[in-house]
This record gives structure tokens, C-alpha cells and sequence, in this order.
């Protein structure tokens, strides 16, 4: 049996996130519960690289708000069964980063604690959200760079075709984690 490094939970007051994982919710793209339950959970190294970034967004007076970070592979499969499109999701048979505990899909609090507008809402596949998409507002661009610039100075690289997932530069590095090692978040079928 391989041994996997244990996954952290990403929690408040301890990491001081607002977490708000959609795919425990119907407020996902497919509409329906994807996980058991709202567990955010990362690899040792990609949770020492969050940390790093909610210090430098705290220097701007804001927060970050977590979507997603570990998935299971399980999951993986449901939401590619659903949409399988290769350019907003990784194709569970080459595995995730996600499903490595070194991605995270996330935005900014502006100091009020509302999100700041993005230009698209998460997880919107099109090509509006793409880094460098021009059909956005400047204000939008701008948080857009605010959030990339907290997250590579923080030690993530970003993804061109998704303004809210970043992950780790060497990801593949990483292990594929069964969900059965993160507590089993996946909803029993
Ligand atoms: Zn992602």
C-alpha cells in the first residue's frame, strides 16, 4: 500500500479563509452535490504556499475565498463525465492536480468581505474566463492581476484558461490521493 503524505485541513481561525467549497452545495456546474461534505484539504506544501498568500493579500486588506482544493478522483470522474472538456478540466485518467492536494480554485474579499468582481463567476467555461481576456471590465482585470500576482509570489502557477485555479508548478510530482486517505468526502453512491 503506498503511504501518502497527510493532507492538511485548510480551516478559519487557523488559516484565515472563508471557505466555501460549491461542489459540497448544488451551486456547481452540475447542479447537484458532488462531495459528502465541505472538506478543503492540501498537500503539506501547497498549504504552506496558501499561507504565504493570505499574508500578502492581508497586506491589501483582503481575504482569500476557497472554491476547491483536494478533490477526489472520484469527483474528478463525475465532473468529467458531466463536461468533458479538456480545456476547463483535467481528464481523470491523467489525473488532476487537484487530486494531488496542489491545486486550488479560489478569489479575493475586498475588506467588507464581499467578493470582488472577477469578470466571470467561478467555474464560468469560457473563454472570458481566460487570463487576459479583453470582454472584462478593468476593474475586473485589475483583481484578476491582484490575485495572480498574491498567488505566484506566493509560490503557485496559475492556469491561462481559469483565473481562479492555481497550483503547484511541479504538480506531477505529486501522488494521486484516493478519497478514502482525505476522510472520504465523496457523496456514497
Ligand atoms: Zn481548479
Amino acid at each position: 500500500m503506498l503511504a501518502h503524505t497527510p493532507l492538511i485541513e485548510i480551516t478559519p481561525p487557523d488559516y484565515d479563509v472563508v471557505v466555501d467549497i460549491r461542489y459540497a452545495t448544488a451551486h456547481n456546474f452540475t447542479n447537484k452535490a458532488v462531495y459528502a461534505r465541505p472538506a478543503c484539504f492540501l498537500h503539506p506544501d501547497a498549504a504552506t504556499c496558501v499561507r504565504r498568500a493570505i499574508a500578502y493579500a492581508a497586506d491589501f486588506g483582503m481575504r482569500l475565498k476557497i472554491f476547491d482544493a483536494y478533490r477526489p478522483p472520484e469527483a474528478q470522474w463525475v465532473l468529467w463525465n458531466h463536461t468533458p472538456d479538456p480545456n476547463f478540466l483535467a481528464d481523470p485518467a491523467k489525473g488532476s492536480p487537484h487530486s494531488r492536494g496542489v491545486a486550488v480554485d479560489l478569489t479575493l474579499l475586498d475588506a467588507q468581505g464581499h467578493e470582488v468582481d472577477m469578470g466571470t463567476a467561478f467555474d464560468e467555461f469560457s473563454p472570458r474566463s481566460h487570463h487576459g481576456a479583453e470582454d472584462i471590465t478593468t476593474d475586473a482585470k485589475r483583481n484578476r492581476l491582484l490575485l495572480l500576482g498574491i498567488m505566484t509570489s506566493a509560490g503557485f502557477d496559475f492556469y491561462r484558461n481559469e483565473w481562479w485555479h492555481y497550483q503547484l508548478f511541479n504538480s506531477r510530482t505529486y501522488d494521486l490521493i484516493p478519497d478514502a486517505h482525505s476522510g472520504a468526502h465523496m457523496m456514497p453512491t
